[in-house]
């Protein structure tokens, strides 16, 4: 039976470290760390997303300013605040809520958020600097990932890595990451074949790819450490992942559950980001 890794405790532990070195910029230089958030409409999900945000801002002790503008606010209109916000001094991250109502091109939106300020590190200066290894803030959920796996205690020096899904925020990054660690890295997709083989050889695979309960345990290696960043939902309506923890637990030697794995790690690595921004846009860094 696999161990189960558990996101909550990992990311309260993140949490914590964020939040005493907040309190010390804010004791020993005068400095509060600030997020701005960005939601476009109404979204019911992005909602739930932004509050879960504003949340963790409190918690850690930084401000957040939140704007909730209208499903109808020009592209012109939402540039114009990314651009207000880019000079603020008083924010040091920027994060725009995805996805953005279809009449605004969110590629644009994207590249308008000065990359110094970009905490969700989609901006193409820090997707680059990824790939070169020389980053400043890593995408979020890739990041928790990374640390989730770092909680097992199992090395990933020279370890067969298996990422399902290759999107720009979560499976190719993912991948770069891995790699940076030394794994041996597979990326697969909707066209992969044989992706059960290719599964089946993985010591750590990380399933990002939005089908619930896809990977079952028949494809997965004994002992292998199984990182699910699915979100979604079953046949009765109820949160589960891309893995179909039931039958992978069997197997896995360790596992992120669904919910309570990957999803608090996002927001915690955010947070994150969010201090690293506050301290090298202040020469601390
Ligand atoms: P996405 O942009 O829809 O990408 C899905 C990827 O999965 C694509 O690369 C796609 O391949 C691949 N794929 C789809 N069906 C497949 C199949 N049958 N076999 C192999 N590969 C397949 O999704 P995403 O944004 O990366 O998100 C993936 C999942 O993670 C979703 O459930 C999302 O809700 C969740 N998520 C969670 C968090 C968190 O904080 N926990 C954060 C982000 C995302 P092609 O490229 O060939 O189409």
């Amino acid at each position: 039976m696999a161990q189960i890794i558990d996101g909550k405790a990992v990311s309260a532990s993140v949490k914590a470290e964020v939040a005493a070195q907040a309190a010390q910029l804010k004791e020993e230089k005068g400095l509060e760390v600030g997020l701005a958030v960005v939601i476009v409409g109404n979204d019911p999900a992005s909602r739930v997303y932004v509050n879960n945000k504003k949340k963790a801002c409190e918690a850690v002790g930084f401000k957040s300013f939140e704007y909730a503008l209208p499903e109808e606010t020009t592209q012109e209109e939402l540039l114009a605040l990314v651009e207000k916000l880019n000079k603020d001094k008083s924010v040091n991250g920027i994060l725009v809520q995805l996805p953005v109502p279809r009449h605004i091109d969110e590629k644009a939106i994207i590249n308008a958020i000065s990359p110094d300020k970009d905490v969700d590190a989609f901006h193409p200066v820090n997707v680059g600097k990824i790939m070169i290894g020389e980053y400043s803030f890593l995408p979020c959920t890739p990041a928790g990932v990374m640390r989730l796996i770092e909680s097992t205690g199992v090395d990933i020096t020279g370890k067969q890595c298996v990422v399902i899904g290759r999107s720009n925020i979560v499976g190719k990054p993912q991948a770069m990451l891995l790699l940076q660690k030394n794994g041996t890295v597979t990326i697969c997709h909707s066209k992969t074949k044989n992706l059960k083989e290719i599964c089946l050889g993985a010591d750590i695979l990380v399933v990002a790819i939005g089908r619930a309960k896809f990977v079952t345990g028949d494809m997965i290696k004994e002992g292998a450490v199984v990182i699910d960043v699915g979100m979604d939902r079953d046949e009765n309506g109820k949160l589960c992942g891309d893995v179909d923890f039931e039958s992978a637990e069997k197997v896995a030697g360790y596992i992120t559950p669904v919910p309570g794995g990957v999803g608090p790690m996002t927001i915690a690595m955010l947070m994150k980001n969010t201090l690293t921004a506050a301290m090298q846009q202040n020469g601390l860094m």
